[in-house]
């Protein structure tokens, strides 16, 4: 699979999945990206110079949300866990663990090329037609397409200051293997037993032949994976255990259980050392898309590496005392998918008061703003208590202060960008010392006293963020 969530490095053809009935979403593709780009979520890279092919940077609002999926990866797979541990690999590394791993010679894509316009494709992405002709996507022209040959996905560079061969490395396609290359390392020094994860956040680069729908597929792009060690006769267990677990996760970032599924890879899918791989994947408008990947790794990985490198990676199991190479199960996604099918998923459009609005109804934890603090109007007698209570929510929470404009202009405004709630600072404010709070979803208001403020909106926060069902409650 070439899908940023997942890693196997034997075949990089997308195995199904884009193709499906029509979904409950509301928003498409272009509804988002505009929305993105209008409200600092995410734009063109470098767009001044006209962009560059699939790839994108991320604003003001895009890094915050980022910044929150992460951290809430990282709390659910390490900080709240006995069991995990994190590590940061390199980039660029020794080009060996890439011919370890087999991505030198198998991580590959059929590219064929257009005789008549030179346009290259994915070999296995062309369909002939009724006649049985397959066309030039580009150019239109029948039966110009050349041989297939296979080309290496991995982006590559030269390191050091001279430019032959022998400087030859890699932006790393995954970011698995560096877990994999640091097993004995961290078995030593964290004094994990089995059955005990690595885990790791970082960039990931694939030089894909075709890139398309926005950031969900891009050549550069941001890997959340954890490698699972455990014993072999244990690893379906784990297996399974792990489907659950994640689904989870993404239940509790308030995706739409709905909009969710679980699609276990057919045989013919499988790796040949995979015993079971499953998909998450996404109800998406255009149809169902891989979102994360649980794959059975078996012992492939550090048996490979075992072999290129001449050390011994195992572990000595106390009860038995004899060495075993691990079982890996490996939850794998990508920040970006996650992003973008949250904001797929939170898109909603409704009428208050007979006018049009459009909501993102995202969950608390991950909105780029969690409260905005509006004073009723500019005037100078307002801004003082405005600011104190600004400042005070900022020590918890995302804040945005915001004073310009009409107040309904501007709950709008937060509104399109997921805000969960409004605090409105207006004249009564300046005797009554209260303010007014406002719920997106509902857009219901209270008033509270300042001196209960936070109070009041951790618990409004706290009600609306998702229900998680528990791990028994999750059936597969
Ligand atoms: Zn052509």
């Amino acid at each position: 699979m070439t899908d940023a969530a997942s890693n196997d490095p034997v075949t990089s053809s997308n195995a199904q999945g884009e193709e499906g009935p029509a979904s409950g979403m509301k928003a498409d593709l272009e509804t988002i990206t505009s929305l993105a780009k209008r409200r600092g979520f995410v734009f063109p890279s470098a767009e001044i110079y006209g962009g560059f092919a699939a790839a994108y940077d991320y604003g003001p609002l895009g890094v915050e949300m980022r910044r929150n999926i992460r951290d809430l990866w990282w709390r659910a797979m390490v900080q709240e866990r006995d069991d995990i541990v994190g590590v940061e690999a390199a980039i660029i590394t020794n080009p060996q663990v890439w011919t370890a791993s087999g991505h030198v010679s198998n991580f590959t894509d059929p590219l064929v090329e257009c005789r008549e316009c030179q346009g290259r494709f994915r070999a296995d992405h062309l369909e002939p037609d009724d006649q049985g002709v397959v066309r030039c996507p580009n150019c239109g022209k029948a039966g110009a397409m050349g041989e297939p040959r296979q080309f290496n996905m991995m982006l590559s560079t030269i390191v050091g200051p001279v430019s032959d061969e022998s400087g030859r490395a890699y932006l790393r396609p995954e970011t698995a293997q560096g877990m994999f290359v640091n097993f004995e390392n961290v078995q030593t020094t964290s004094r994990k037993r089995l059955p005990f994860g690595i885990a790791q956040i970082g960039k990931s680069f694939r030089n894909e032949i075709t890139v398309k729908q926005f950031i969900f597929r891009t050549r550069e792009f941001e890997q959340m994976e954890m490698e699972f060690f455990c014993h072999p006769e244990r690893s379906l267990e784990w297996h399974t255990y792990w489907k659950k677990e994640r689904l989870r996760w993404h239940y509790g970032l308030g995706m739409r259980p709905e909009h969710l599924r679980l699609r276990d890879h057919t045989p013919d899918e499988l790796s040949h050392y995979s015993q079971a791989t499953a998909d998450i994947e996404v109800h998406y408008k255009w149809g169902w898309g891989e979102l994360e990947g649980v794959a059975h790794r078996g012992d492939y990985d550090l048996t490979q590496h075992a072999q290129h490198s001449g050390k011994r990676l195992t572990y000595l199991d106390p009860e038995t005392n004899q060495h075993i190479v691990p079982h890996v199960v490996e939850p794998a996604v990508g920040l970006d998918r996650v992003m973008l099918s949250l904001l797929l998923d939170a898109y909603d459009e409704d009428e208050i008061g007979g006018e049009k609005r459009v909501v993102l109804r995202l969950a608390p934890s991950v909105a780029p703003v969690t409260v905005a603090v509006l004073p009723l109007s500019r005037k100078d007698t307002l801004e003082p208590t405005a600011q104190r209570v600004a400042s005070m929510l900022r020590k918890q929470w995302k804040v945005q202060y915001d004073d310009t404009q009409s107040i309904g202009r501007r709950y709008r405004r937060q509104d399109e960008i997921g805000t969960p709630l409004c605090v409105t600072v207006d004249f009564d404010t300046l005797d009554d010392q209260a303010v007014t709070i406002r719920e997106r979803d509902t857009t219901e208001q209270i008033r509270v006293p300042i001196t209960g403020l936070e109070a009041a909106v951790r618990e409004r926060l706290e009600a609306l963020q998702p229900h998680v069902p528990s791990l028994d409650e999750i059936e597969i």
